[in-house]
């Protein structure tokens, strides 16, 4: 039984199928997995849960927390603050707990260099054309935020290369599947 977690960041753009992947992940009832929840200051999209989802909070608490040094690392993404929570990563670390941050690029890059075990997973979508489509019958976004989001997107394709994993979702069943192989290769590792 390991006395450290394993960190992972999964990272990959908007729209490119993320919280779908994961929420069916978490379906399987993984052992030891435990998925980080961020505190943002962007308003709760239709189905999102205060604290389960995210931690919805205001840009004032949101910088209360960073001062108090409540914050693993911050962003800003869009026009919006997201953060990762410290205690709760700290807590499953030592608990011995596979943990995974679901969080941007710089972020990510953020991680890796405090915790240089962290394993970098990328998800990607099968185009970039597919991705727009997707944003946009995602529907919760306006032309303008798609449009902004497609910028980021093209940015962060770009990063790729810096993840020891790569999942192209073109098929659910299948991404899911591939990041089952990754986790339990790693918890393997022990
Ligand atoms: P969304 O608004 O689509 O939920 O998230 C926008 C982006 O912010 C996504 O790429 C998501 O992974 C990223 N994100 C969510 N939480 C965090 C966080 O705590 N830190 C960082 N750096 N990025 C985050």
């Amino acid at each position: 039984m390991a006395d450290k977690g394993t960190l992972i960041v999964f990272s990959g753009p908007s729209g490119a199928g993320k919280d779908t992947v994961l929420e069916e992940f978490f379906k399987r009832k993984p052992q030891g997995v435990w998925k980080s929840i961020s505190n943002t200051t962007r308003a709760p999209r239709d189905g999102e849960t205060d604290g389960i989802d995210y931690n919805f909070i205001t840009v004032d608490d949101f910088f209360n927390v960073v001062d108090n040094n409540g914050m693993v690392e911050y962003t800003k993404y869009g026009l919006n603050y997201y953060g990762t929570p410290k205690a709760p990563v700290d807590e499953h670390l030592a608990n011995g707990d596979t943990i995974i941050l679901k969080i941007e690029v710089e972020g990510a890059g953020n991680i890796k260099k405090l915790y240089p075990d962290a394993v970098g997973v990328f998800i990607m979508p099968p185009s970039l054309e597919v991705l727009e489509n997707r944003l946009r019958r995602r529907g919760s976004e306006n032309d303008e935020d798609v449009q902004r989001r497609m910028n980021i997107a093209r940015n962060e394709l770009t990063f790729k290369d810096n993840y020891e994993y790569h999942i192209v979702n073109d098929e659910l069943e299948q991404a899911v599947n591939d990041l089952c192989d990754i986790v339990k290769a790693l918890q393997n590792n022990f």
